[in-house]
């Protein structure tokens, strides 16, 4: 059976390790010797690296990695100098004997930024953040939100793995501007203090789920049709709601 476990780096960046027994893939290694040091320490094994996009936060480690270990490593079209195999939205990777990892295309914080989905679990890289979403670099504000909306399709017991801990200061700029679009401000309030006491006891707030992001995360509640037609969001000003969605995207780059 897999199992899922996380090395912290830099500054609030997870690497997320799958496990199966003692050999395990990772996830956008940044940073080799500490990725080394966990194996060791672990006794495992790596087997295969996989990419979500090309900044040097989920890059800088794969390159030593693959050399040393002698790994494939699995990435989209911008990663393609480091890849043994560039994959696009759909290919099915089979790792760790005989499980399947599905590519899922995940575009808008980078132009071919991909995700990788084992139900229930999907790696997401930086496109959805716990209570927020990822930044737009070279890519477009219409793919991400076309992107949440393509998670936002998987069942809500999916269980999403970002590469990021931002949780606190996503819940805060949704306090701080009075976002919260099901009404569900108390619940925010409460969560933040969950986190809190998470984050002061060194517990990651990751992974979250989309259960749990549908009740707090004004991004993906953006994306869902069903809020829309049945009147359940208010949006101010009757604008549409990828107009909002670009709206709290913009709001949020300047927070
Ligand atoms: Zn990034």
């Amino acid at each position: 059976m897999l199992k899922v476990t996380a090395i912290r780096t830099l500054v609030d960046n997870y690497i997320w390790l799958v496990l199966n027994d003692d050999k395990c893939l990772i996830i956008d290694p940044n940073n080799e010797p500490l990725v080394t040091k966990f194996l060791k320490f672990h006794k495992l094994h790596l087997v295969a690296i996989l990419i979500t996009h090309n900044h040097d936060d989920h890059i800088s480690g794969v390159r030593i990695l693959k050399n040393i270990y002698q790994v494939p490593v699995y990435g989209p079209k911008e990663t393609d100098y480091l890849n043994s195999y560039t994959v696009e939205n759909n290919n099915i990777i089979n790792i760790l004997q005989q499980y399947k990892f599905t590519v899922l295309s995940l575009p808008g914080h980078t132009k071919y930024h991909v995700g990788y989905y084992h139900y229930p679990w999907l790696f997401c890289g930086d496109t959805l953040f716990s209570a927020g979403c990822g930044k737009i670099f070279n890519s477009s504000i219409e793919n991400m939100f076309n992107s949440l909306n393509k998670i936002n399709k998987l069942p809500s017991n999916t269980i999403i793995f970002p590469s990021h801990e931002y949780t606190i200061k996503n819940l805060d700029f949704i306090i701080t501007n009075n976002i919260a679009l099901l009404d569900n401000m108390f619940i925010i309030k409460y969560y933040k203090r969950i986190v809190k006491r998470m984050i002061f006891n060194k517990i990651p707030s990751l992974p979250t789920s989309l259960y749990l992001e549908r009740i707090i995360n004004p991004f993906i509640q953006c994306t869902n049709s069903f809020y829309y037609q049945n009147k359940i969001i208010k949006l101010p000003k009757n604008i549409s709601n990828f107009n909002y969605f670009k709206f709290l995207r913009n709001k949020k780059d300047i927070f």
